[in-house]
């Protein structure tokens, strides 16, 4: 109690001083949910996320979907009122609220009116613990999530996803690997037995994190300790361990995208040896160290491309960087050489130190305004929790910082010392070799009309 009292206070007066975004009230309650309190920027506003420790990659393939299943179900209605009521409820309060289902994470996102941030708190909990899964209530949920997901799984669409037609390049890479499922999970297996199970063992109060960021009422500890704090822990569920690279993938391969055109895409991935420190930060910078080569020389150098782009994506527990650049589909061979010779420059002269330094500092400076207002503030708590410990977050423009050029250096000939996957994607046609098909097409069909009339003739 006097450890709320003290809380109480700070939060009171935490609100007069200049925003420190990487320290908040953090503490766990005695059922084991973690609050991340945050007196934030505008006044009037609280921005609420609450994060279940459940995602997709929690489950097999063929039972992916139940966790974004059972998220949209939790909005079905907690009486007879159903889904309908429930907006009633949220519209009177004037707040708006909504969900998504990551691979690591179920996350409700709610902006509420400060003045009625606890009656919409209660709403929250009330769908947690009084939705009734009925079975009209499932099949219901089970539509919305086709639909979501592009509608009914065709057996087209299944076939052109064993094909790897129905797939970005990076997915398909993924599939290849064997670190993501090859097909779409569907819904219409799943059962109210395996739905509620997932609430049962995921969806409690220990594996669950409440971050409030803005106005905060000055009650808020006791009230939250009234009510989510009366929700039971359980026995805590293992995570399943992320997929590792399991199968080879050809080194290069063509994708075919479309019928006809004149553009391709060329992907280079390549997947990141973990470093001992500051990884992130490490691989973040190399990204944008690349991203502006890319930039000089296939735009400014070689023309040949508009706007080429590093990304890093993380598919089951493999990180990839990938140099990306989209081109008139005779410019592939042209950039993958530009490419190559990019490789070879920075494997002999490593990182021009000046550039590494201006994109270095850049990103530092980026930190000074990248997080705007009480919702982004929230979104990157939710974002950083993996960075947080004891009421503080990890300050990304320390560690930014802290990163080296030789530890850069080294990264990138880590990075360099695999060939990586190359993958271009093109329609199967270009509109010239589509004539030169169709001309070819035509002149056959002639001559067997005039082989035809030959024979006709002949035999008549
Ligand atoms: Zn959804």
């Amino acid at each position: 109690m006097r450890c709320l009292l003290f809380i109480c206070v700070l939060l009171g007066a935490a609100q007069s001083f200049a925003l420190d975004r990487f320290s908040v009230e953090g503490y766990q309650l005695p059922n084991g949910l973690q609050l991340i309190l945050k007196p934030g920027y505008e006044r009037g506003h609280v921005s609420i996320r609450l994060v279940v420790g459940v995602g997709m990659d929690d489950f097999s393939c063929a039972d992916q979907q139940l966790p974004h299943l059972l998220e949209h179900l939790l909005f079905s209605g907690v009486d007879d009122s159903g889904e309908g009521g429930l907006e009633e409820r949220m519209q009177a309060l004037g707040g708006e609220w909504n969900a998504y289902t990551s691979n690591a994470d179920t996350t409700f996102v709610i902006e509420a009116p400060a003045k009625n941030q606890r009656k919409i708190l209660d709403l929250l909990l009330s769908l947690l613990t009084r939705t009734q899964m009925t079975d009209q209530r499932i099949s219901e949920a089970k539509q919305v999530v086709e639909r979501e997901d592009g509608g009914h799984y065709s057996h087209l669409q299944r076939w052109l996803d064993r094909q790897d037609l129905g797939h970005s390049a990076s997915n398909q890479l993924a599939v290849e690997l064997g670190l993501k499922c090859a097909e779409r999970a569907e819904v219409h297996n799943l059962t109210r037995q395996q739905l509620e199970a997932v609430r049962n063992t995921w969806y409690a109060p220990n594996n669950m994190t409440l971050i409030m960021v803005g106005d905060l009422d000055r009650l808020l500890p006791a009230y939250l300790e009234r009510t989510y704090g009366a929700l039971e822990p359980v026995d805590p569920s293992e995570h399943l361990p992320l997929p590792a690279i399991e199968a080879r993938a050809d080194t290069e391969r063509t994708l075919v995208r479309g019928v006809v055109g004149e553009t391709a895409k060329l992907h280079w991935l390549l997947p990141e040896p973990v470093i001992d420190d500051q990884n992130d930060e490490t691989w973040d910078l190399l990204r944008d160290y690349l991203e502006w080569s890319l930039y000089n020389e296939l735009r400014l150098k070689h023309g040949l491309s508009y706007g080429p782009w590093a990304e890093r994506e993380v598919f089951g527990g493999v990180s990839f960087l990938s140099l990306n650049a989209d081109l008139a589909r005779d410019d592939v061979a042209k950039a993958q050489q530009v490419m190559g010779e990019l490789k070879q420059r920075l494997l002999k002269d490593g990182l021009d130190p000046q550039t590494f330094t201006r994109l270095k500092n850049a990103a530092v400076a980026r930190q000074a305004w990248a997080v705007q207002g009480n919702s982004a503030l929230a979104d990157y708590y939710w974002s950083a929790l993996g960075d947080y410990d004891g009421g503080r977050f990890a300050d990304p423009s320390k560690r930014l910082q802290a990163v080296t050029l030789e530890q850069a250096n080294s990264a990138l000939r880590h990075l360099f010392a695999k060939p990586g996957y190359v993958r271009i994607e093109k329609p199967l046609f270009s509109y010239n070799g589509l004539t030169v098909a169709l001309a070819a097409a035509l002149s056959v069909l002639v001559l067997m009309f005039v082989g035809w009339r030959i024979w006709r003739r002949r035999t008549r």
